[in-house]
């Protein structure tokens, strides 16, 4: 006699593999009166009605297994493409943004260009930081005055996600020495010279990659699906 092979699953009966001719009729009431339980069963079937239950509960959860490992790595694939192409930068709102209080519209100028923050934080930054930070400048007469500047108040510093958002935070901060800054660039409407020019922004990708595991734990930075609102 020839079998139909159905699967029980979570107190559904689902038909899986067409093996007979002969029509069975299965219901759930079926199973249960016969103390099954489990989320999950392969049945096979014959014309009896004392149709044989043969249990795959554990083949079957190895196959889920495999099934959910395998659609983690496609996904985990897909999220990677995404993540790689998604640029990162940094920028930190300095004392003086953060004394005027020109932060909301400095913010407003980066939400408006449709970047995301993906991590914020203020912080107090100490020498050995700022240290680190400015390395290119450490020989410079004038890096004690960066080190006082930078540690008078707490900072905000963000993550800013977005395309081609290294280049483009750097055209809106504008020139490094605000009386140069054009109108229009944060610097430029905001800053007062080239010690206070509001904000930081990372000067490369790779600079970007560097300070944002200088400034941020991967538990601080935020992965939601922004980009699909777009
Ligand atoms: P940017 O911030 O535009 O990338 P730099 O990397 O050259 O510019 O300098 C880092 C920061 O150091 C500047 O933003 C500014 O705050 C400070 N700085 C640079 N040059 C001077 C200077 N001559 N006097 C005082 N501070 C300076």
């Amino acid at each position: 006699m020839r079998k139909q092979l159905w699967i029980f699953c979570h107190n559904d009966v689902k038909f899986i593999k067409n093996v007979n001719a002969q029509r069975l009729i299965l219901r759930k009431k079926h199973f249960c009166d016969r103390g099954i339980n489990s989320s999950l069963f392969a049945v096979f079937l014959s014309g009896d009605p004392t149709c044989k239950v043969v249990r795959m509960e554990i083949v079957m959860k190895k196959l889920s297994c495999i099934f959910s490992l395998g659609l983690a790595l496609i996904s985990g694939c897909f999220a990677n493409q995404e993540q790689e192409a998604m640029e990162q930068t940094v920028i930190i709102f300095k004392p003086d943004a953060m004394r005027q209080g020109r932060i909301g519209a400095i913010l407003q100028r980066f939400e408006e260009r449709h970047f995301h923050i993906i991590g914020i934080k203020m912080q107090q930054l100490g020498e050995d930081v700022l240290r680190e930070h400015y390395s290119h400048l450490v020989d410079k007469p004038f890096f004690g005055e960066i080190v006082n500047f930078m540690s008078s108040s707490p900072v905000i510093i963000m993550v800013l996600e977005g395309d081609n958002v290294v280049k483009r935070a750097r055209e809106m901060a504008g020139e490094t020495d605000s009386r140069l800054a054009l109108k229009g660039t944060i610097r430029g409407d905001f800053g007062m010279d080239k010690s206070q020019n509001m904000i930081h922004a990372s000067d490369s990708v790779e600079s970007a990659r560097m300070e944002v595991m200088r400034f941020f734990t991967s538990q601080e930075l935020f992965r939601a699906n922004f980009h699909s609102t777009e």
